[in-house]
């Protein structure tokens, strides 16, 4: 082992469930190394596994929020990220976000923004607005 052990404590929200997950991992911060699961409880399924050993070494986010539209039955819509991105660039994606402003109608699905931040996502609608 090249690295110093420590323990986290993660919460899984892959799905649901939300597994308290207690984890030994190497710290990363060895010269040329990068955080290294060791073990880990407390997580139901082999997909919290995946997930921590994300969160070490390059953790992601989904983001999820409103925009303002004009001309619609509601006046913000909900909109998401369609994919996750680098918690890094969250707040740099969430600041383009707030420039938008939208026109009715809009559809589940919808892109409204494409690579914000330089991110590979798009940011889509997550509610129906129709036309007022
Ligand atoms: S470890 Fe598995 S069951 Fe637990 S929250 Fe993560 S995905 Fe869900």
């Amino acid at each position: 082992m090249s690295g110093k052990a420590v323990k986290g404590e993660f919460v899984c929200v892959v799905c649901p469930n939300g597994c308290f997950i207690e984890a030994e991992y190497e710290d990363g911060k060895s010269p040329g190394g990068e955080a290294k699961l060791l073990s880990l409880t407390g997580n139901r399924c082999q997909r919290g596994e995946a997930w921590v050993s994300q969160e070490l070494s390059a953790p992601m986010r989904t983001i999820a929020t409103s925009v303002p539209v004009r001309g619609g039955d509601f006046l913000l819509a909900s909109v998401r990220t369609k994919t996750p991105i680098p918690l890094a660039k969250v707040r740099d994606v969430m600041g383009e976000i707030r420039k938008l402003s939208l026109d009715a109608p809009l559809h589940i699905g919808q892109t409204i923004l494409r690579n914000p931040s330089g991110t590979e996502t798009e940011i889509i609608v997550t509610r129906e607005v129709q036309s007022a």
